[in-house]
């Protein structure tokens, strides 16, 4: 039999870290990474032929678990009619019909790759349309790997971009403004010294990329306010928040309308799909229609619009709430188990989302989500994996449970949490 050891060791030879995209490596929590030889429902079986309990969920898009049978259907029967013409088909519309009939805010959709894709042509956009130059981000939010995005901040000058990254020219990320999440007040101050050159300010409106981390009561609400008011435009990444939060994302359930929404993960049922949308005004900029250029060779691929279709549909009859219900359950037992193990705790959740923070107290921002004890999450991790229990390989990143979940894999990974020793 071939194992995850052997596989690894051979990824390493050819593929930078062994692996296609960095957390997968588990450097983080110090194990070397599991190869998966398939999936079904809620659960990943491994080469070593180990079955696990998954709260990853390829990091958000199975809401609907591994192979469903009517998305696995409708991809591959779109499949033989031909994976990609380059040329409009009709399910490009009919997948921008669900998308716009489902999002609030969205008159018009255009269809990406990823969400990388996604929100680096949304920022284009916004700055295509409003002339200015400057972006403000938050702290602790993920928007992908475009350059503009990879900006943290420098110690002591919050408000300062230094690229977190080599190969992103520092001109670049002088462009980018941060503010802490969840702070109003600094994005105030941002807008009273750079309120002609800011195009948009971009947001995750429910923070999923530092744990899950909840907008705090007249958060976005502030920043539709402020970005209005200064003829910025609101970009809400709902990359993760997007058909999870509710049908319409986190938008609908907040009842907040941003200018521009950019979405994946969930929309493509697990192929490769990202979209941006928004006001007709500013989507009618984007290039054939307008001046603001943005194209995809794949994008609007026919067998990814099929799944993704497939995969709104079913959405759209799903039962969210009983799905909230269940996880909300479950972090309630989670953070009892936690209690009488005397380990210190804050479980921030929403919808099917969950993160357990190794910490006391609220987790509002990126400073308090850092205090959490990584290296206690490592050991929670590595023990649960053995257990059959598979979470994120990082401290700072969400669970998601999904509607293939069941009452037994909830029973498993209590159990499994039970038997930790942290
Ligand atoms: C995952 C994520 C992205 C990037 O999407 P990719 O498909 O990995 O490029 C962007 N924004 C948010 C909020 C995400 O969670």
């Amino acid at each position: 039999m071939i194992h995850s050891k052997q596989l690894f060791e051979r990824a390493k030879k050819v593929i930078p870290g062994g692996v296609n995209s960095p957390v997968r490596a588990c450097l983080s929590v110090g194990v070397d990474p599991l190869f998966i030889a398939s999936a079904k429902g809620a659960h990943l079986r491994t080469v070593d032929g180990a079955e696990l309990v998954d709260f990853v969920m390829s990091w958000g898009p199975m809401l609907l678990g591994y192979v469903h049978p009517e998305i696995h259907e409708a991809a591959t029967q779109a499949a033989l009619r031909g994976t990609s013409f380059g040329a409009p088909c009709e399910a490009e519309i009919q997948m921008a019909e669900a998308v716009i009939d489902a999002v609030p805010s969205m008159d018009m959709v255009r269809m990406v790759n990823s969400g990388t894709e996604a929100t680096m042509s949304a920022l284009r956009l916004a700055r295509g349309f409003t002339g200015r130059s400057k972006v403000v981000k938050f702290e602790g939010n993920y928007h992908g790997h475009a350059d503009s995005f990879l900006a943290s901040a420098g110690s002591g000058v919050a408000t300062l971009s230094i690229p977190g990254t080599p190969g992103v020219p520092a001109e670049t990320v002088a462009h980018t403004l941060l503010a802490p999440y969840n702070d109003l007040e600094a994005v105030k101050a941002l807008f009273a010294q750079h309120a002609q050159d800011i195009a948009a300010v971009i947001v995750e409106p429910m923070a999923g990329n530092m744990g899950c981390v909840l907008p705090a009561e007249g958060f976005l609400e502030g920043l539709r306010q402020l970005t209005r008011a200064h003829g910025a435009l609101l970009i809400f990444d709902e990359v993760i928040t997007g058909f999870r939060l509710s049908y319409g994302g986190a938008q609908k359930r907040f009842g907040i309308n941003p200018d521009l929404t950019t979405l994946g993960k969930i929309i493509g049922g697990g192929y490769p799909v990202g979209a941006y949308g928004g006001r007709r005004e500013i989507m009618e900029r984007i290039a054939p229609c307008g001046d603001v250029y943005q194209a995809g060779t794949l994008s609007g691929n026919p067998v990814a619009m099929a799944a993704g279709l497939a995969t709104l549909k079913l959405l759209k009859a799903a039962d969210y709430q009983a799905l909230e219900d269940r996880t909300a359950r479950l972090t309630d037992d989670l953070s009892s188990i936690f209690q009488e193990k005397g380990v210190a705790t804050a479980i921030n959740h929403i919808a099917s989302i969950f993160t357990v923070f190794f910490k006391e107290g609220p987790v509002t921002d990126f400073e308090s989500a850092k205090a959490a004890d990584a290296g206690l999450y490592a050991t929670y991790y590595a023990q649960l994996r053995e257990l059959g229990v598979n979470l994120a390989p990082s401290a700072f990143e969400c669970a998601f449970t999904s509607f293939a979940h069941t009452e037994q894999d909830y029973d498993q990974f209590l159990s499994a949490v039970r038997k930790v020793k942290l």
